[in-house]
């Protein structure tokens, strides 16, 4: 899996006025890629491709060097108190994501210069909640690093949090390409987690995102850099011989781990779910996916902004998290399981 480079990038006038605008203005000119003003990212409209497909493929490789507007931060439970905006959208192809609900028709990256504007605004929250620690999520509407080894953004939040007493900063990823940000100073305020699944989900649902053996190389290369480390299970999935798959998963890392020091290892477990405007979505650029979409087997939980989720029935929900956790504490017994979602 090689590092992304953009196919094209718009930039927004006002993004000029910092300086990392200039800087990834100047980069990707000597890059030699394709770059066009837009005065917002709304007036991406007509992006090459004669068909839909073609053109969120275009999109989905594209890249909006933007201005951060809106600096009230989401929440983010259960991993953090607030979602901290430093990009959306993502490279990768995963059937499943939840960008499919939240991006929809504008799934092409955008990338935010005003970091010292969003930096602030993350010490207001900070300010608020002391003496208590607040904690931040960075990969909530993307997969910030694999787009990080072009603008470093993330890096200079990990270095930014490090500073800060009651700050930390927690993001996901599905990518490998980690190498710039071994020598940030995270001061141990910063928790790197892999995203990791079954063989069968990686191979059928997650195209455009490095190997597992990629993410585990990574992984290792984090926690010899003295980060906190974690993994997400995110979305199990109820495939045929789940059981078996999720139990090679553990054994694979377990086998993989063997011999690194990792004091505070940690486990975030999360249920595959989808929306009914994600299947459409879905349905609509993944048309040949393997992805189970039938509701009638799903139970329906209420959701943020009226949109509602399916999940699995109680029963198999409650199969899911104990077997997981079984595996979890046989292979991995001093970790942490910090919730099943
Ligand atoms: Fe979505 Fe994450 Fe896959 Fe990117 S890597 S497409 S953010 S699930």
């Amino acid at each position: 899996m090689k590092p992304f480079i953009p196919q094209l990038v718009y930039i927004e006038p006002q993004a000029l006025d910092y300086p990392l605008g200039r800087e990834l203005k100047e980069k990707f000119e000597k890059m030699g890629i394709e770059i066009k003003e837009t005065t917002s990212h709304n007036q991406i409209r007509n992006l090459p491709g004669d068909t839909d497909l073609q053109k969120y493929r275009v999109a989905k490789s594209t890249l909006v060097v933007g201005v951060r507007r809106t600096l009230k931060f989401d929440t983010s439970k259960p991993s953090a108190e607030y979602a901290i905006p430093l990009a959306t959208g993502c490279m990768g192809h995963c059937h499943y994501c939840y960008l499919q609900t939240t991006l929809g028709s504008k799934p092409y990256i955008r990338t935010y210069v005003n970091l010292d504007e969003i930096f602030e605004q993350a010490e207001k929250y900070m300010d608020e909640r002391k003496p208590e620690i607040t904690r931040f999520e960075a990969a909530c509407t993307s997969d910030i690093v694999g787009i990080d080894h072009l603008t470093h953004s993330l890096k200079k939040a990990i270095e930014f949090f490090g500073r800060t007493e009651l700050g930390r900063l927690r993001f996901v990823t599905k990518f490998h390409h980690v190498d710039h940000l071994l020598d940030a100073k995270h001061n141990g305020h910063t928790r790197f987690r892999f995203s990791v699944n079954s063989r069968y989900v990686i191979k059928n649902f997650e195209p455009g995102t490095s190997s597992f053996d990629q993410r585990l190389e990574a992984a290792k290369k984090v926690a010899n850099a003295g980060y906190p480390l974690g993994f997400i299970v995110a979305p199990i999935y109820m495939h045929d011989d789940w059981q078996e798959g999720y139990f090679e998963l553990f054994e694979r890392l377990a086998e993989s781990l063997e011999g690194e020091s990792i004091p505070d290892l940690s486990f975030e477990l999360i249920q595959h779910r989808f929306t009914k405007p994600a299947k459409k979505v879905i349905e609509k650029h993944y048309p040949k996916t393997k992805l189970e979409l039938d509701e009638s087997k799903r139970k329906y939980k209420w959701g943020k902004y009226g949109i509602g989720k399916y999940v699995y029935p109680t029963e198999e929900a409650n199969d899911l998290e104990t077997t997981i956790s079984s595996y979890i504490q046989q292979f991995f017994p001093h970790a942490t399981i910090a919730y099943f979602t």
